[in-house]
């Protein structure tokens, strides 16, 4: 092995992979590190945007594509929930995504990136500190090594240590509990898409991983422990939402397997680094996987970061682009999983936007796909179905007489139009209060 390289990447998970590949395809040598190979078995993402997928294209990883079963995934079909029919949402330009088992994905990527004659794979192997010179502890070893490198990209994931050791603050913030379940036989309403339908406890997503199988993700409060600690609570608070082949499929699927629950959290992507040292990928932020962007996000880092001269190059590339799809997030998180009426108006406003204009819907799908980050695209969409709530609601309680509640209505639509405001307002971000930590 070499003891001089080009690049050290700190972390072998999806990013960290895709950033060592980046670098050797142009000619750059790559030390690339990972503390725990099997960090790759737990749930996490699966499904990747068409913005995702062209960029493992353009990484030469086209034939990942063949790891989806059961063909391309098209978009997302919304289930409003309340007996009306599924509305059909797909990506525009005929784009396509992929879903598959997360450890697939890094186990390819990991294969990939080992046959390259530029990288040089540690494992176990963590970053121990970066002053007064940079070492990592070889895990089976347990000698302290010095990297040689110009350059560090840290893809350490979202509780990056790198991000510690650079002092730039944690200000992670945990949203809600995400159970990862696998369905076995079991049919989509419509195959070839993912899958979002409003539960009880919280939003549920379910797309397929694979022929034979498919993956629910069921979100709940972190207040509701109960949920997460009988089965049986989980069931009947998710069963109603479901149709009725996928609550069978639910039932069978609990009596023999245990949910794979994780927390699901939220870190505004702002900082990317510092000196000569870069963060991809979750080390910079992340958001809840009801989008299912993370992935695609840390893709557009390193392909950003590999255009970019230096550190501050890469951040002011990044920082604007992912502000829409940072936004998106948390606003749709908002809507799915806010009880209170006003939301539940927008939800609804939202899905009639949705059945009734081709042009929303491929507006919401560039947006999802983060193939359009306009902030005037994000502004124009919330306004749209925000105000079309609002004049629903006070028209109606106007009607039947409840004048005094409309003042207090009114109030709440306020609160959600600072969401539009702040699509059009170049360069700020919008974070809801209980997600702002120390530091945002
Ligand atoms: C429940 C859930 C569902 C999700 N679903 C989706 C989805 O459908 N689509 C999507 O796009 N995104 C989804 N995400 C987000 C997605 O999983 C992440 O965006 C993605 O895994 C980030 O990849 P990464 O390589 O940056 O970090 P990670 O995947 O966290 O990888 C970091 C790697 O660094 C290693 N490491 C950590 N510290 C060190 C160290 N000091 N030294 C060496 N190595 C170290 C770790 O062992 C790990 O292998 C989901 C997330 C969750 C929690």
């Amino acid at each position: 092995m070499r003891t001089d390289h080009d690049v050290a990447v700190i972390g072998a998970g999806p990013i960290g992979c895709a950033a060592a590949i980046a670098f050797a395809q142009r000619g750059e040598t790559v030390l690339l590190l990972e503390a725990n190979p099997r960090a790759s078995e737990r749930f996490a993402g699966e499904w990747i945007h068409p913005s995702g997928v062209r960029i493992l294209e353009k990484l030469g990883l086209s034939d990942l594509a063949a790891l989806t079963e059961n063909g391309p995934r098209r978009g997302f079909v919304a289930h409003p929930g309340d007996g009306s029919e599924p509305i059909v949402l797909s990506y525009p330009d005929g784009m396509t995504g992929v879903s598959f088992e997360h450890h697939k994905l890094v186990d390819e990527l990991r294969r990939r990136a080992v046959s390259m004659p530029e990288i040089d794979y540690v494992a176990p192997a963590k970053l121990s500190k970066l002053e007064p010179a940079p070492a990592y502890v070889d895990g089976d070893t347990g000698a302290e090594i010095a990297i040689k490198a110009k350059r560090i990209v840290a893809a350490d994931g979202r509780r990056s240590g790198t991000r510690r050791l650079l002092g730039l603050p944690d200000g992670s913030v945990g949203i809600s509990f995400m159970a990862g379940i696998v369905l076995d036989d079991v049919e989509l309403p419509v195959e070839g898409y993912g899958h979002v339908l409003s539960g009880l406890a919280g939003p549920i997503l379910s797309y397929r991983i694979g022929a034979n199988q498919v993956r629910l993700c069921l979100d709940v409060p972190a207040s509701a422990t109960e949920l997460r600690h009988d089965t049986n609570a989980l069931y009947a608070a998710v069963a109603p939402a479901l149709p009725a082949p996928m609550a069978t499929a639910l039932a069978v699927s609990l009596k023999t397997r245990k949910p794979a629950w994780m927390e699901t959290r939220f870190q505004t992507r702002t900082a990317y680094g510092r000196g000569n040292v870069a963060l991809v990928g979750d080390a910079v932020g992340c958001t809840h996987p009801l989008t299912a962007v993370g992935i695609s996000l840390g893709l557009k880092d390193v392909e950003a970061l590999v255009e970019s001269a230096d550190t501050a190059d890469y951040a002011r590339r990044q920082k604007a682009r992912a502000r829409v799809p940072e936004m998106l997030s948390n606003a749709l998180y908002q809507v799915f999983s806010d009880p209170r009426y006003d939301a539940r108006a927008i939800r609804q406003s939202m899905f009639d936007t949705w059945r009734t204009s081709a042009a929303e819907r491929r507006r919401t799908m560039a947006l999802l796909a983060a193939t359009d980050v306009r902030g005037s695209t994000f502004a124009t969409s919330f306004f749209r179905i925000g105000f079309r709530a609002a004049r629903k609601t006070v028209g109606t309680e106007m009607r039947e007489g409840h004048w005094s509640r409309t003042r207090q209505t009114l109030a709440r639509f306020a609160s959600w139009s600072t969401w539009p405001i702040a699509g059009l307002l170049p360069g700020y971000r919008k974070i809801p209060a209980h997600l702002k930590a120390a530091g945002h």
